[in-house]
């Protein structure tokens, strides 16, 4: 008996050879995994012409008739084209090899019906066809054709002798082979209530639909059944930690939040901010833990919101944490906080790579006996043998470093899970963000600081340049500071490294009245710090760096912000960048430098950025020119982003859809004990290679 476990090699037309090649190549070694390797593209073949119809404006023609006789032209050493007169009653047509003429010569019969398939051109005033796909006209049934799938192939399996046709005659053996409906993975309650298809149909007509509409119907379905999985894995998981764990209860306000909010908050809070506080401080006395993703662009003031929070936690009894993913703007983070609380009697103290020996003895010990009130280090602080008294809560910057299972890693420092703050500078659209932080609660500060000028962006060839450094220099004049970034990436970091050595010793002659400094990845982070101080200061104008400026970086005075080889960054990196400026009162410019040619998509990339300031909009467009699988952070995330058809940057609806959907099945049966629910159980347990192990983590 044949089922969908059954290894590739018992479908016909697939020996040991071929069956190699399809696992190497495409990891397909079972028949569910060819029935889940989905075409890329579908052609209408319902259609066949006379070729007294054809013209050269149609992209593809199908034509049926016979071949009346071949004729060879050499073209040089070796090499000939091989020319078929075709017929289909009535005219006549080319048919052209440039390549494998021998083979069609030999291979095709003269007089013996063919469909022909290919794009009409014209030569020698007559249709012609290059390199026609060629099948037997008693192959093919014409009539009820509908569309052809397109499979992907890889160099390999071209070499083997594979090709979209020979695959889908596999997938055709295959569909043939499954006489027993394919076993469904939703109840019928809901595919009926939804409308959906059912699996059976809607797998076999994503590989052979007869028409548009059945594709569609098959793709809705098969989208929608991949997303709520994603869904029910991650509401379940919520779920279950909700049940499993109780947060610790925050239920005061104490003289800390009220000494800090009445005597040392420099300005009023923004409304929004105010709105994520109370949000959180809900939380906080609701008795359940919380997880809580703040999402607010680049200079919101996001550091407030969490100083404020862990306010909350030390006003309990508690302690907090707050983790950077650099040691740079750990010390950042530390230096803000402790001017904040100005002279409050609160402990604050670093924790990073750098604070080594007795001093990292000294911290490690005050922690472990609750002397620390707040502890700011990097991620490695997790990692590390760091023990608390009572840590309570927990603010993790910049995410999307920090996945699902750091963060569970953070449970074990407590008897509790502590309260959890994770914080993004980089917006993401809501529907990604239900699927990569589909387990944490969403705040946005969506209002910026007032008094704040939008950063005007322009857009400049390098041609430009000499007018450009007039520009910064009269800025400069004018008391404020530049920062000047050069690309690095990673694969050609020497060679950026040296642009970025000879760009700063040329800036040095352009701007000799002025003092620069100068960071990148590969300088010590002691020297990092300092050169970074230097320009916070003010004792530097200009600071030309690579993209470790790009998160958090604080300096309010700095109002230019010039990004070479602006095509070589992406659109979040470009905005992050950006964020640097317009941090005070004054007017910023962010100038984009490119060379003239331009890809679209660059050219695209830098007309958003120069339209729009709205990091969310941003988001959506690097969504969509990217796709999610490109996005920073989605390899780290934790979460196995394997999604086969859907589309999250498309498909918002239905990720909205199906999270409603998962959120349904579990509030009226958490553990999905009931019989109805059985389907979901085995198919939750048949995807856990593939989906991440939410309740494995916690
Ligand atoms: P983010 O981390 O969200 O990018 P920051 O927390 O670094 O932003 O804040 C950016 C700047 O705005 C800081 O200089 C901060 O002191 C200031 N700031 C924060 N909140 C307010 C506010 N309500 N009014 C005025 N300035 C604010
Ligand atoms: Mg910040």
């Amino acid at each position: 008996m044949v089922n969908l476990e059954s290894e590739i090699t018992y479908l016909p037309g697939v020996g040991p050879k071929r069956a190699k090649v399809l696992g190497d190549e495409l990891g397909i070694k079972t028949f569910a995994d060819l029935l889940m390797t989905f075409p890329y593209k579908y052609i209408d073949r319902s259609k066949v012409y006379r070729i007294a119809e054809v013209n050269t404006e149609m992209p593809y023609v199908q034509i049926l008739g016979k071949i009346l006789s071949f004729e060879t032209f050499e073209m040089g050493p070796r090499k000939e084209r091989v020319v078929a007169h075709f017929t289909d009653g009535h005219h006549l047509m080319d048919l052209t090899w440039f390549n494998g003429g021998r083979y069609a010569r030999t291979h095709y019969k003269i007089g013996k019906e063919y469909v022909v398939f290919g794009k009409p051109t014209v030569y020698n005033g007559r249709i012609n066809v290059v390199h026609p796909d060629m099948d037997p006209a008693d192959d093919i049934q014409l009539t009820g054709m509908g569309m052809q799938p397109y499979y992907s192939l890889t160099e390999k399996m071209k070499k083997a002798g594979f090709t979209p046709r020979s695959i889908e005659r596999l997938v055709r053996n295959l569909c043939d082979l499954l006489k027993e409906p394919i076993p469904e993975t939703l109840p019928e309650t809901m595919t009926s209530r939804l409308h959906l298809a059912s699996r059976d149909e809607a797998l076999r007509n994503i590989h052979f639909p007869q028409s548009a509409k059945d594709l569609e119907k098959a793709r809705v379905r098969l989208k929608f059944e991949e997303l709520f999985y994603v869904q029910l894995n991650i509401v379940r998981y919520v779920s279950d930690n909700r049940r499993k764990f109780r947060g610790y209860l925050f239920p005061r306000i104490g003289e800390k939040f009220n000494g800090f909010y009445y005597n040392n908050l420099p300005f009023p809070l923004t409304g929004a901010q105010k709105r994520v506080v109370r949000e959180i401080w809900n939380d906080m006395k609701s008795g359940r833990q919380m997880n809580r993703l703040l999402q607010g662009d680049v200079g919101s003031g996001k550091t407030l919101v969490a100083l404020m929070s862990m306010l909350i936690a030390i006003d309990n009894g508690f302690q907090a944490c707050i983790m950077a993913p650099t040691e740079i703007l750990a010390e950042q983070h530390l230096q803000t906080i402790q001017a904040f609380l100005n002279d409050m009697p609160i402990r604050v103290e670093l924790l990073t790579g750098i604070v080594k020996g007795k001093r990292r003895k000294q911290v490690l010990e005050e922690l472990a006996s609750g002397q620390i009130d707040i502890l700011v280090g990097t991620h490695a602080v997790i990692e590390d043998t760091v023990q608390f008294l009572h840590l309570g809560m927990v603010v993790v910057d910049e995410q999307h470093r920090f996945g699902v299972a750091q963060r569970a890693k953070l449970w074990s420092k407590s008897a509790n899970p502590p309260h959890v703050l994770v914080m993004t500078a980089t917006p993401i659209p809501r529907t990604l963000a239900m699927t990569l932080y589909g387990d944490l609660d969403v705040s946005v500060i969506d209002e910026l600081p007032p008094g704040r000028k939008p950063v005007q962006t322009q857009h400049v060839f390098d041609a430009q340049l000499p007018q450009l450094y007039e520009s910064i220099r009269r800025q400069i004049r004018m008391g404020r500071q530049a920062y000047i970034v050069f690309p690095l990436i990673e694969e050609s970091e020497r060679i950026d490294l040296k642009s970025l050595e000879d760009g700063y010793e040329s800036l040095k002659q352009i701007f000799p009245e002025f003092k620069m400094s100068k960071v990148h990845g590969k300088i010590k982070p002691k020297e990092k710090e300092e050169e970074m101080q230097r320009f916070a200061s003010g004792e530097t104008q200009i600071l030309v760096a690579t993209t470790v400026i790009e998160v958090g970086v604080n300096v309010p005075n700095a109002s230019v912000m010039v990004i070479l080889d602006a095509q070589r960054f992406g659109l979040s990196q470009l905005h992050q960048l950006r964020g640097r400026v317009g941090r005070g009162a004054d007017q910023s410019y962010c100038i984009l430098v490119t060379c003239p040619q331009l890809s679209a998509d660059t050219r695209k990339r830098i007309d958003i950025m120069c339209d729009t300031n709205d990091g969310f909009k941003i988001a959506e467009a690097d969504l969509k020119l990217r796709g999610p699988g490109d996005l920073e952070g989605t390899q780290q995330s934790g979460m196995a982003f394997d999604l086969k058809i859907a589309d999250i940057a498309r498909d918002g609806q239905l990720v909205q859809l199906a999270r409603e959907e998962a959120q349904t099945v579990i509030d009226a049966d958490p553990l999905l004990h009931s019989d109805e629910n059985a389907v979901f159980l085995r198919r939750l347990y048949e995807l856990r290679k593939t989906n991440v192990n939410w309740s494995a983590i916690s």
